[in-house]
């Protein structure tokens, strides 16, 4: 059997300034990075718990190849949460892994598999 593999971004999100000043704690340039299930924030630097929550659905999608006619693929700026404040959060690809599925699941593999592309 040949090995079961698939892609994964490592992603990093950064904090942006927007057109108006922030409400919220953010620093520019705070963030974190996130490499496979893992996030990594950066060391000593706060990250609004709000600003995450938005952040979090959107990631797992970012990680992994993407049509290029997808929204997902080409909007890389998100707005915090509060729409008060004026801070932005830019997601950017830093590096690629390839997963060995076995190190994700026991799922095992179905043979007609509806998820499949
Ligand atoms: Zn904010």
């Amino acid at each position: 059997m040949s090995e079961q593999t698939f892609t994964l971004y490592d992603l990093r999100v950064e904090t942006i300034e927007g057109d108006r000043p922030f409400v919220c704690s953010h620093e520019v340039g705070s963030g974190f990075e996130v490499r496979g299930e893992n996030i990594h924030m950066d060391a000593g630097k706060p990250f609004s718990l709000y600003a995450l929550a938005a952040l979090l659905p959107l990631l797992p999608p970012k990680q992994r190849p993407l049509n290029e006619f997808d929204w997902m693929a080409t909007d890389h700026v998100i707005a915090c949460p509060d729409p008060h404040c004026g801070a932005r959060f830019r997601i950017s690809r830093i590096g690629r892994q390839v997963v060995r599925r076995d190190d994700t699941t026991v799922e095992p593999l179905p043979e007609n598999n509806p998820w499949k592309e």
